[in-house]
């Protein structure tokens, strides 16, 4: 058997490593044996080099043996969604609810933020009280009391992928379809849902930018859940913009409720309908399409989607009047636009640059140790498409605790838009299902 310092050469020249050598590196980064820094090197030629399927499959399932597998066969089916990550993407804030309330049980283990993409856990901790820290005692009552649980990987669960998600997120080692692949899978395999929708992103605003990277990551994700016994779907879906109209933690919590109490922007509620409904149907197999959305759209209407997030919340630790009263959610001190220069069609945002600028007021981490600021972020006024006036906000930046990172920071808000004279239809938020 090669060592550690063998194995990063081998990968740094773009030899393929082989199961048993990615085994042993997983098993030292958990022991603590491999330290940071060669677990970030290896991280490193991983990206640079890729992964082959092989090896996708060996760190797979070595980061999935890292720790406990979960076993909720008893209450299946327990559905579940993962998105690969963007910009402004609250769904599953709205989905665990929507579709718990429409009559599945839905389990959902989610993250922090990672590069320039914010972290559900972080939405859910601007709830006061709100905590994600449940054990599987914890889990099993929720899924059964409430129908829904919205928990953090615990420190038994995949332990080897909390370890390379905090150090990819620092290192610049993300965009990778490889690493991806193995940290959604390894938690999602071991945490024991029985079904599972992904929604993969692409765009700018996505890890990986391409409809055709997205659809390779979608089939790996796709493919080796259903080998592994579970029932699994894909979506491929954009994120060239924000979705909806907040990005931050606050801002994005006080958006979901207003979705699911049938306020709030279409295209969040239009993406949770299209993939609420592949999960309803893994759990109601004999519903049709239409049936699944007429379900999910009455949970909506009636209230009972926002009356099944407050159970939700509260069951968790979290201040239940939140629900009703958003001004209890942490609030911006301040509320700054950012303007338009001149007029005409928006052609394009940089997202996953909006991703880095959110995180410079505050919204994410840019080391592991600091803190969020809840209150921070911004309020999307314009979309790709969109006709906006000279003077006119394209956003509003909304300060938190701290005071903003650098002079005319909301300038460099504005600038992220591109503004043209040719009016522009923007991508299908849907585009393909896989
Ligand atoms: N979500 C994850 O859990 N891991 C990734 O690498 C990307 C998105």
């Amino acid at each position: 058997m090669k060592t550690v310092y063998e194995i990063l050469r081998a990968k740094r020249d773009g030899q393929e490593l082989s199961k048993e050598e990615i085994g042993f590196l997983i098993k030292g980064v958990v022991s603590g044996e491999v330290p940071d820094y060669q677990t970030a090197a290896f991280l490193m030629a991983a990206v640079i080099r890729g992964l082959s399927n092989p090896e996708m499959a060996a760190l797979t399932e070595a980061m999935r043996d890292s720790g406990d597998a979960w076993d909720l066969s008893d209450l299946a089916p327990v559905v579940d969604k993962h998105s690969t990550g963007g910009v402004g993407d609250k769904v599953t804030l709205v989905l665990a609810p929507l579709v718990a309330a429409a009559g599945a049980r839905v389990g959902m283990m989610s993250g922090r933020g990672l590069g320039h993409t914010g972290g559900t856990l972080d939405k859910l901790a601007a709830i006061p009280g709100f905590r994600t820290d449940l054990d599987l005692p914890r889990v099993r009552e929720a899924l059964t009391k409430v129908g829904a649980a919205l928990f953090a990987q615990t420190d038994a669960i995949a332990p080897a992928d909390r370890t390379l998600y905090a150090l990819r997120d620092v290192t610049g080692t993300v965009e990778s379809l490889g690493l991806i692949v193995g940290s959604i899978l390894s938690k999602k395999l071991a945490s024991g849902t029985t079904g599972i929708v992904f929604d993969v992103k692409t765009g700018n605003g996505a890890f990986l930018k391409t409809v055709e990277e997205s659809r390779a990551l979608g089939r790996a994700l796709v493919d080796t859940s259903r080998a592994a016994g579970r029932q699994a779907s894909g979506w491929i879906t954009d994120m060239s913009r924000p979705l909806g109209r907040a990005v931050g933690n606050a801002l994005e919590a006080d958006e979901s409720i207003r979705v699911l109490r049938n306020e709030g922007p279409a295209a969040v509620r239009d993406l949770c309908l299209v993939l609420g409904v592949d999960m309803l149907r893994f759990a109601q197999p004999a519903l049709s399409e239409e049936e699944a959305c007429r379900r999910l759209v009455k949970a909506l209407e009636s209230g009972q989607a926002a009356e099944k997030f407050g159970e939700l919340v509260e069951f968790q630790g979290g201040d239940r009047r939140a629900v009703d009263d958003l001004s209890r959610l942490p609030q911006p001190r301040r509320k700054v636009p950012a303007i338009a220069p001149r007029s005409g069609f928006v052609q394009s945002i940089q997202t996953e640059r909006m991703g880095f600028l959110s995180i410079d007021i505050g919204c994410g981490r840019r080391k592991r140790e600091d803190t969020i600021d809840f209150a921070a972020g911004f309020l999307v006024e314009k979309t790709v498409g969109d006709r906006v006036q000279k003077g006119e906000p394209l956003a509003v930046v909304c300060y938190g605790e701290r005071p903003g990172p650098r002079p005319d920071f909301e300038l460099e808000v504005a600038n992220l838009f591109t503004i043209g004279d040719e009016p522009v239809t923007p991508p299908a938020l849907a585009i393909e299902k896989l």
